[in-house]
C-alpha cells in the first residue's frame, strides 16, 4: 500500500516509524512543509505516566525519550501574594524540538527519510496514494480538502507561547492583577536550563494593553515586565510566539474515503491539561494497530481506528474543554482567597474525586482544610 503522511510533527513522525517498523511492505512517504529542525513553541509537559503507554509496545522509543525528560512532583499556584503547593501530582517535560529529533532518530532506524520543505495542497495531496494521513496540525490541508464535518470554536482569551532561560522547580501557574487587568502564566522547565512560559490574558486586558498592535518582540518585553518578579528579570524568548486564541477543533467524521486525520488535525485539547502530544502519539499507535488488523482493506481499517479510539479521545477532550472553560473565567476565580482558588483550580476538569485527591496530595488537602475556615 502507498501511504502518504502529511505533517512531520509528533503524530506524523511516530506513525511513519510504527508503520515502517511493522514491515508490512507499505511504501511510506512523509512530507513536512518546514525545513528539518524548524518548529514552533518550546517545551511540552506530560503527566508523570504520560509515556507509560509507550513502555510495553515500544520500549526502545520509551527508553530513548524518558531519560531526556525533566521530572517533578508538585504543582504550585501563585495567587494574591501567596504560593500554594499541590503535592504528589507528578509531571515530565521535554523540549518540543528535542522530542521531534528523537522521533526522527527512531525513523532513521527503519529507513524512512522524511521529505522536508515539501507542501501539498488540494487534490495534489491525494494523487498517487492509497491512504492519506492528515497529521498536519491545527491548520490541516488534508482536512480542508475533504468534508470531515469540522467545527472550530475559538476561545476568547489570548495566549502567547514564550520561553525563558530559567528553570522553574515545579509546574507553576502565576496569576497577576495589574491596574489594567488580569494575566496568568503557565510555566515549567523542559530542560535543565530552559522553561516554557505561556502568557494568557482575558480579552479586556489584552485590549487595554494594546497587544493587538504589537509584534512578538514588544509583546515579549512587556510580558517580561509584567511577570518580572517570577522571571527574576530574565527576558522572555520568542519562537513563533504571536498572540493566538485557542481553537477547540472537532470533526464529525475521522475519515473521508481514503483520507484520515490524526493528532491536532483531528481535534485539539486545551494546553492547560498537557495532553495534545500524548493524544497525537496515541492516535498513531491506534491507527497503526487498525491497519495491521485490517490488512489492505483501508475502509475497514479507518472504521476500526475510529470505533476503537473515539471513546477515549472524547473523554479526554471533555476534561480539556472543562479545563479551558475554567481558564476562560480565570479573572472571576481570582476573587477567591488562595486556598479556595487552588481547590477550584484542581477540580476544574471535573475529574477529581476528593477522596482520591486526599491520597494523592495529602499535604495540599490538609493545608486546604486548615485554611478553609480562616479564608471563609
Ligand atoms: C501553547 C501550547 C502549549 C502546548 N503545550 C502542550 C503540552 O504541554 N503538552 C502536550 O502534550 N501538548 C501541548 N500542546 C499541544 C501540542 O503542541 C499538540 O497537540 C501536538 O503538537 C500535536 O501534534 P501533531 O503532530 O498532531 O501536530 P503539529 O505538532 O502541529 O505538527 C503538524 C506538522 O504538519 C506540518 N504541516 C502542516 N501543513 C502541512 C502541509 N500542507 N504539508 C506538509 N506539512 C504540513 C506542520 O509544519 C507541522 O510540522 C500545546 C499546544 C499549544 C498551542
Amino acid at each position: 500500500m502507498r501511504i502518504r503522511i502529511v505533517g512531520g510533527g509528533p503524530a506524523g513522525l511516530y506513525l511513519a516509524y510504527l508503520l515502517a517498523r511493522r514491515s508490512a511492505g507499505h511504501a511510506i512517504e512523509l512530507v513536512e512543509q518546514n525545513r528539518k529542525g524548524a518548529t514552533f513553541g518550546f517545551g511540552v509537559v506530560f503527566s508523570d505516566q504520560a509515556l507509560g503507554f509507550l513502555k510495553d509496545d515500544d520500549p526502545e522509543t520509551h527508553d530513548l525519550i524518558a531519560p531526556e525528560m525533566e521530572r517533578w512532583r508538585d504543582l504550585t499556584l501563585n495567587h494574591a501574594g501567596e504560593t500554594v503547593r499541590v503535592d504528589g501530582i507528578g509531571f515530565a517535560a521535554i523540549g518540543r524540538r528535542r522530542l521531534l529529533e528523537l522521533l526522527e532518530r527512531r525513523l532513521e532506524t527503519v529507513g524512512v527519510v522524511p521529505r522536508y520543505e515539501a507542501r501539498f495542497e488540494g487534490e495534489a495531496l491525494f494523487d498517487g496514494a492509497d491512504l492519506i494521513v492528515g497529521a498536519d496540525g491545527v491548520n490541516s490541508s488534508v482536512r480542508a480538502a475533504r468534508d470531515f464535518g469540522t467545527t472550530v470554536e475559538e476561545l476568547a482569551n489570548r495566549f502567547a507561547w514564550f520561553g525563558v532561560d530559567r528553570p522553574f522547580d515545579a509546574l507553576t501557574q502565576t496569576f497577576i492583577r495589574t491596574a489594567r487587568g488580569t494575566f496568568n502564566a503557565h510555566h515549567y522547565r523542559f530542560s535543565p536550563t530552559h522553561s516554557t512560559f505561556i502568557v494568557e490574558a482575558d480579552p479586556t486586558t489584552f485590549a487595554a494593553y494594546g497587544f493587538e498592535e504589537m509584534g512578538e518582540d514588544r509583546s515579549a518585553a512587556l510580558c517580561g515586565e509584567i511577570f518580572a518578579e517570577v522571571l527574576q528579570g530574565r527576558p522572555l524568548l520568542c519562537n513563533k510566539s504571536h498572540w493566538r486564541r485557542f481553537p477547540k477543533l472537532k470533526n464529525a467524521r475521522w475519515s473521508v474515503g481514503n483520507a484520515v486525520l490524526i493528532g491536532d488535525a483531528l481535534r485539539t485539547a486545551h494546553f492547560s491539561i498537557g495532553s495534545g502530544t500524548r493524544l497525537a502519539l496515541e492516535d498513531a499507535i491506534a491507527l497503526d494497530a487498525a491497519l495491521a488488523e485490517a490488512g489492505e482493506d483501508v475502509a475497514a481499517a479507518l472504521a476500526l481506528f475510529e470505533a476503537r479510539r473515539r471513546p477515549a479521545v472524547e473523554k479526554l477532550v471533555a476534561a480539556a474543554d472543562a479545563s479551558a472553560a475554567w481558564y476562560e473565567d480565570f479573572p472571576a476565580h481570582m476573587e477567591l482567597a488562595p486556598y479556595a482558588f487552588a481547590w477550584s483550580y484542581i477540580c476544574r476538569s471535573g475529574r477529581v474525586d476528593p477522596d482520591r485527591l486526599a491520597k494523592l496530595a495529602p499535604g495540599f488537602v490538609s493545608a486546604y482544610r486548615a485554611h478553609a475556615g480562616a479564608e471563609a
